[in-house]
């Protein structure tokens, strides 16, 4: 039996560990979860979503310890992790939308009486990251669950020991088999791929989502693919310039950069470009860079050595080509990555194109409007974009963006009900919301006519 070590990022401590499931130990796991399925579906909708409401409450009841679990394993500060776990934990609103999403539906045209049901897929696979490690399992499970599936949760290998106690926490309350996990990094997930699953559903890379899109084809699986992301965020004239300064540090620092949907691009114009960058290099300043657990720490390390030499290697990269450090970029150590800001950025360079999924803001100057949209459109990725500036030139300028989810003045999330969706290569169908607890579901008919 072979071990998978989970490491402090921040410490280089050993948190502890799980066992890998071999490739060849898959299929039986698959088959376990199978026999449970046609019980689970048969609880019915109301029923299983009352008792994934009382799972979830354990991840509650367990809150501190979880979050604990999760900034040794994973590095993000406490109050974040505590956030996570509460989130996911508090099910009730999500499971009454899902339970929305999948109710029966009757068409009626005078001729035909027709029923539409939601029915499962039977066995769905869920490939997790590691960047949200309870959220992002959370997001594939519990909308498959819901929906009448039974579960096999492969997590990432960086963070399995979270997420055998989210699992753990669930199978409290839920019947035996209905939600499973596996471990292992891309052998243990290609042989799930490969396996007697209905439904393949995943978040992580655009390489790997590929992959297991093209592994899939042949036996027609449903899949839903979230990706990457390159999120440009687009400055406007009479934009202002303190609150997007901020903004921009936010959400390029949050987490480490590691979030899908970090800003990662910058486009102002040149005649506001040093006021802005003023701005957001003091909002940078004021980042706490640190382990995680410490009282103040607001940015933790990136996950692992692999994820910093990537970053690193991006901003070195740059600035051979030309950019400018206009803030930190230096004082790297262990796997803490400092806020950085980059001035003089443009499409040539690495960090422009290719996701960095670091604490990096590049910053790229434009000389207009409409040459801030048409670069921001320069992607093959689409999942988030950001839009500052008056009201109705940055709602004009949003709809001529590419990306799935578009904020005003805001970030990119949407109202509740509303899906988390990527555009070109940054998803392939899409979870949440309403739409999204659907794709957990085959659509089947049921036609009589009317007598006459
Ligand atoms: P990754 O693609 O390297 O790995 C994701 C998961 O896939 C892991 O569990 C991994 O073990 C598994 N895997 C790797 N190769 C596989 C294969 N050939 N077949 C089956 N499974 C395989 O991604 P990561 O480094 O864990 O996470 C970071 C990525 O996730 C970033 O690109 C980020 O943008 C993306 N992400 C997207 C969203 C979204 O909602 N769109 C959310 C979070 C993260």
């Amino acid at each position: 039996m072979k071990a998978l070590q989970s490491v402090n990022p921040a410490t280089g401590e050993r948190v502890g560990e799980v066992t890998i499931t071999e490739a060849n130990e898959v299929p039986a796991v698959v088959s376990r979860a199978r026999a449970a399925q046609p019980a689970w579906a048969a609880l019915g909708l109301e029923e299983r979503g009352r008792l994934l409401v009382r799972a979830c409450q354990k991840l509650l009841d367990k809150a501190d310890s979880l979050a604990e679990l999760l900034t040794r394993e994973m590095g993000k500060p406490l109050a974040n992790a505590l956030g996570e776990v509460k989130t996911c934990g508090d099910a009730h609103s999500d499971v009454a939308e899902m339970i929305e999403a999948l109710q029966d539906q009757v068409f009626d045209d005078g001729r035909i009486r027709t029923t539409q049901y939601r029915d499962p897929y039977g066995v769905c696979a869920a490939i997790t990251p590691w960047n949200f490690p309870i959220s992002m399992p959370h997001w594939m499970c519990l909308p498959a669950l819901i929906a009448g599936n039974t579960v096999v949760l492969k997590p990432s290998e960086e963070t399995p020991l979270i997420a055998q106690a989210y699992v753990d926490a669930l199978n409290e309350v839920l019947p035996s088999d209905v939600l499973l996990i596996i471990h292992g990094a891309d052998e243990t997930g290609k042989a799930l791929v490969a396996s007697d699953v209905d439904m393949i559903a995943f978040t992580g890379s655009r390489e790997v989502g590929k992959k297991i899109l093209a592994a899939s084809a042949g036996s027609l699986k449903r899949v839903v693919l979230e990706l990457g992301g390159k999120d440009p965020m687009i400055v406007l004239h009479g934009a202002d310039l303190k609150q997007t300064g901020r903004f921009a540090a936010r959400n390029s620092f949050s987490n480490s950069g590691q979030v899908c949907v970090s800003t990662e691009r910058i486009y102002i114009a040149k005649d506001s470009a040093d006021a802005f960058v003023e701005n957001l290099c003091q909002a940078a300043a004021e980042v706490k860079v640190g382990d995680g657990m410490d009282a103040g720490i607001t940015m933790g390390p990136m996950v692992s050595e692999r994820q910093r030499d990537h970053v690193l290697a991006q901003i070195d990269s740059a600035l051979q080509q030309g950019a400018k450090l206009a803030f930190g970029g230096r004082d790297h150590h262990g796997n803490f990555v400092m806020p950085t800001v980059l001035r003089g950025v443009t499409h040539q360079m690495a960090i422009a194109t290719e996701e960095t999924f670091g604490p990096v803001a590049c910053v790229i100057e434009v000389e207009s409007d409409d040459a801030a949209i048409a670069l921001a459109n320069d992607t093959r990725f689409g999942l988030g974009a950001t839009v500052f500036g008056p009201e109705a030139a940055a709602l004009a300028a949003g709809r001529k963006l590419t990306a799935g989810m578009i904020g005003i003045n805001k970030s990119c999330g949407g109202a509740k009900g509303t899906p988390w969706v990527g555009a070109q290569e940054s998803g392939y169908g899409f979870h949440s919301g309403l739409e999204g607890h659907r794709q957990f579901a085959q659509v089947r008919l049921v036609s009589m006519q009317h007598n006459k």
